[in-house]
């Protein structure tokens, strides 16, 4: 299941604000993201999650450490070298779902494309062949009015992997949806995980989020406080691995 690492994160820190309003959001976070694995990072509001996801898909900057994304380190790019990494390895999907309410599904996806692939023909057969990948090749043209909440998070997932990204970066996916419109993302997210080379970030204070992850990273106060590889073992569909440092 684990291959080689897509993006690795090196002694992250991020300070917040300034003077006497600044807040260490991050101190020293290191970790990796591997090819075929859906990564779980989980911790309390406040303690960093968004923020650690930000820098590793490069639009925040880290006050100090390092990010390498594809082999590419990420320090010292200027802003449209980076903005070029972002559009070709890192696809984002956030909690609401940030689609274009006058467009279609087919339109909201294309659009995200033509600004990576500039040829809107490559663009759309790209977004036809995500939205089939997510389920949706029924919904093409409907409006997200017309979609449940589950149905607009598959769309913004598949804007998220139309163009091929190395990682995927999921920041609450399912905060806003029921139980089995949640279920049916994650196990979306985790089919990704397993059937492509890109690997999957959630980030999550959502417990139903579990049994869909590969390795769970969890986060107190800016650090990393644990790591764990989850083993299928079977019976369950997956059983709790050792943890890797505390
Ligand atoms: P999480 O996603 O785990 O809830 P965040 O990464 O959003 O946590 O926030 C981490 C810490 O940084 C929190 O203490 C938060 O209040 C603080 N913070 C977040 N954004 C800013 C900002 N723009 N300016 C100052 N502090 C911030
Ligand atoms: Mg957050």
């Amino acid at each position: 299941m684990t291959a080689r690492p897509v993006l690795e994160a090196h002694d992250i820190e991020k300070t917040l604000g300034q003077g006497a309003a600044a807040v260490r959001a991050l101190m020293g976070v290191s970790m990796a993201l591997y090819s075929g694995e859906l990564t779980l990072l989980r911790g309390p509001s406040g303690s960093g999650k968004t923020t650690l996801m930000s820098i590793l898909g490069g639009i925040l900057a880290p006050t100090s450490g390092s990010i390498h994304v594809a082999g590419q380190c990420l320090s010292g790019l200027s802003e449209e070298v980076l903005a070029g990494v972002r559009r070709k390895d890192v696809g984002f999907i956030f909690q609401s779902y940030n689609l274009f309410p006058t467009l279609t599904a087919l339109q909201n996806v294309t659009l995200a494309g033509t600004v990576q692939f500039r040829r809107v023909k490559e663009a759309s057969d790209r977004a036809k062949a995500a939205l089939e990948a997510v389920g949706l090749s029924s919904k093409l043209n409907s409006y997200p009015a017309q979609l449940s909440g589950g149905e607009q998070q598959r769309v913004a997932v598949a804007r998220a992997i139309a163009g091929g990204p190395s990682v995927l970066l999921a920041d609450e996916p399912t905060a806003a949806l029921d139980g089995e419109n949640g279920r049916t993302v994650m196990a979306l997210l985790s089919h990704l995980a397993a059937s492509t080379p890109c690997a999957v970030l959630v980030v999550t204070h959502d417990e139903r989020t579990l049994p869909y992850a590969d390795r769970v990273i969890s986060m107190e106060d800016g650090r990393i406080i644990n790591e764990q590889i989850m083993v299928r073992d079977g019976a369950s569909r997956y059983g709790q691995g050792a943890a890797l440092h505390v």
